[in-house]
């Protein structure tokens, strides 16, 4: 095996495993064996352990000492300071888009609006988690910040573990009427409407959880306490 296709499979297992928490397939605190994911993938254990390593310095794997790789379980303090990050870059993100979408991309987020109403209707739970996320990506690649638009990946994927650990209804976060406004607002270059109606969306969502207002902070000083 040359090379190439060395870095194609560990970026083939990175992927496939990243796709597994984005749809909440596998959650925080699962055991990633070495065995089973080279049975998985047909593949050596050398590339499977150089795909743990990608996915412990994108923050997604915890490798232990004689315990083996398992999906990282945030903390009450980083899902709060996710919803921090959140609300900040998306804000910009949001105000960019307003300002440079193209009709191009106002039929893209219409298609994907069509996905995820089909998912809500059929109860999709793992589609519509994933659509959930990508349409948070999909906004934030409509903008010329690569930055952010790189960043933002790393968020919803940590959004996916925390809302794996901390969720407390079975469904996803992410409501798709909320999304459809937000494609409104998008469209008819409404930018105040479009910054209020995505800091409350994100709003729902961490209030959803729970680690939300008066609990998080309860909770935050507990897990302080107990250091
Ligand atoms: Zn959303």
């Amino acid at each position: 095996m040359g090379i190439r296709d060395t870095t194609v499979t560990v970026q083939t297992i990175v992927d496939a495993i990243v796709n597994d928490v984005m749809e909440q397939r596998i959650g925080p605190g699962a055991r990633l064996s070495e065995k089973s994911l080279c049975e998985r993938f047909d593949i050596r254990r050398m590339y499977v352990r150089r795909a743990l390593l990608t996915l412990a310095n994108k923050g997604i794997v915890e490798l232990q000492a004689n315990k083996g790789a398992r999906i990282r379980k945030p903390t009450f303090q980083q899902a709060v300071i996710l919803f921090e990050t959140r609300r900040l870059i998306e804000s910009i993100i949001i105000q960019n888009v307003v300002r440079q979408r193209s009709d191009e991309d106002i039929d893209k987020l219409n298609a994907h609006m069509k996905l995820e109403e089909e998912a809500f209707v059929n109860n999709d739970r793992n589609e519509l988690i994933r659509l959930s996320g990508e349409f948070h990506l999909l906004i934030a690649s409509f903008q010329n910040n690569h930055l952010l638009a790189g960043f933002m990946q790393s968020l919803v994927t940590e959004s996916s573990l925390i809302t794996a650990m901390y969720g407390q209804h079975s469904f996803s976060n992410c409501p798709p009427s909320e999304h459809r406004d937000l494609v409104k607002a998008i469209k008819n270059q409404q930018a105040q409407a479009a910054l209020d109606l995505m800091l409350a969306h994100l709003n729902h969502i961490e209030a959803d959880l729970a680690i939300s207002h008066g609990k998080s902070l309860e909770l935050v000083a507990i897990a302080m306490s107990e250091k």
